[in-house]
């Protein structure tokens, strides 16, 4: 009853929505309209072309949490990073949170990573459910506190693999360059949260300046992934800066970028930041996926706009018990990212950070989903499921059993329905011409 008359009573200033909407903004309202056909989805303004796509869930949250709050200030990304949610008596107000999320929001600060959720992404939790998916993603509970056997605050060694501050250089022709440790949303499983939060001051001009540096030195890097942190939360000029020296350096043949602001922020994604982002071609953006229901109108708006700038678009999802460890949790995820132009990249087994058991699931649930999504839907939502071997092994794929043996020379092998097949493996040999 509450929530029909909030939208009622939703009356938006037209002045608001045609500020908003750039010249670039092509987004059709039929792509987005296909893509959701939830009735959330609300097509504000008028004419033929699409005007700007809001979600009745955010919609309500706002008119419910924060009512002085325009819809223009709603949809600024400035306005979302200044009003994150950051402590107990914020998220209290908002959510029934049960003992143990207090519990755990109550035990004195600097022990874990910090509490900070967009106004936007709590708009997707569920209020009164402690056990709802995206909600466990965001609002930490005691076990994160339990520290189990073969946890590390660094698991991946990446500080190993550092030749300088900022940068990662683990495999030959490639490296990641950290430079920020600010999200605009911290998840609780987050592999870098030793850094996140804003733990250390590492990320200045002059350490750019010394990553560039490095990477310039070193001819045989011809791949940078930016990330950090989440490179897209800072401004444009900044971001501007980073991609221009590094698509300066001759040897440096693709830049991409990581980051999981189209689900927690996606209202950064303005048309003024997709125009300064197709200037450095060719750019690849990997966008952090967890869950569908982060799959919203505002999400299809910001990767429709990534792609519309001819930018390719990538997922990577980690696995996480209890969350999205489900075969058709992941096809509604992998398919519905499909649909707005996101190709599933990587499925991650998730890594042993400290205080993560609770996060985890055996190795066998991530094969049994790739196996129930393998031949059971299109091969481009099917991700590469991998482990980032622990102290520094890098990617190793993981993949079901599909190959089951030889019998002479044919290969035995075992398809989506479980029937067995043979392939004639025997190139080269007994050759006849008939
Ligand atoms: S967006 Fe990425 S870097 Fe930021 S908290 Fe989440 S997992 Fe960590």
């Amino acid at each position: 009853m509450e929530s029909e008359s909030l939208l009622k009573e939703e009356a938006e200033p037209p002045g608001s929505v045609t500020k908003l909407i750039g010249p670039e903004d092509n987004s059709s309202p039929a792509l987005l309209n296909n893509a959701f056909h939830s009735a959330s989805v609300v097509l504000v303004g008028s004419g033929n072309r699409a005007s700007h796509f809001k979600s009745s869930r955010s919609r309500i949250f706002r008119k419910k949490f924060y009512p002085q709050t325009t819809y223009t200030e709603w949809n600024d990304w400035r306005w979302q990073l200044r009003n994150r949610i950051r402590d107990f008596d914020a998220l209290a107000a908002m959510f029934d949170l049960s003992e143990d999320e207090r519990n755990a929001l109550l035990r004195s600060p600097g022990q874990a990573m910090p509490l900070s959720i967009t106004p936007y992404y709590a708009s997707l939790l569920h209020g009164d459910n402690a056990s709802e998916a995206l909600r466990r993603t965001v609002i930490p509970v005691i076990d994160e506190y339990i520290h189990t056997e073969g946890e590390s605050d660094d698991p991946l060694g990446e500080d190993h693999d550092s030749p300088i501050t900022g940068i990662v250089h683990r495999y030959p022709d490639r490296v990641l360059f950290l430079v920020t440790d600010f999200c605009s949303t911290n998840c609780r499983y987050c592999t870098r949260s030793r850094i996140v939060g804003g733990h250390q001051d590492l990320f200045s001009n002059g350490q750019w300046e010394k990553g560039i540096d490095y990477i310039a030195a070193n001819p045989d890097i011809r791949d940078v992934l930016i990330s950090g942190g989440d490179p897209l939360t800072m401004a444009d000029d900044k971001l501007e800066w980073l991609l221009y020296r590094l698509s300066g350096i001759p040897h440096v043949e693709i830049i991409r970028i990581g980051t999981k602001v189209p689900a927690v922020l996606p209202q950064r994604i303005t048309p003024e930041l997709t125009r300064m982002l197709k200037r450095y071609h060719p750019l690849f953006i990997s966008i952090h996926a967890t869950h569908p229901d982060e799959l919203t109108p505002e999400m299809a708006q910001a990767c429709t706009r990534l792609a519309d700038a001819g930018i390719p678009l990538g997922s990577q999802t980690v696995l996480l018990s209890g969350i999205n460890d489900d075969v058709e949790t992941m096809k509604q995820l992998f398919c519905g990212l499909l649909k707005i132009r996101v190709r599933p990249y990587y499925l991650y087994q998730c890594d042993p950070i400290s205080g993560s058991s609770h996060f985890r699931t055996p190795v066998t649930r991530g094969l049994d989903i790739i196996q129930g999504l393998r031949g059971h839907t299109s091969g481009y939502a099917v991700p590469s499921y991998v482990i980032d071997a622990p102290g520094g092994g890098g990617k190793v794929p993981l993949l079901p059993e599909y190959v089951i043996g030889r019998d002479g020379d044919d290969l035995l092998l075992k398809n989506y329905e479980g029937h067995i097949y043979r392939y004639p493996d025997c190139l080269g040999q007994n050759r006849e011409i008939h």
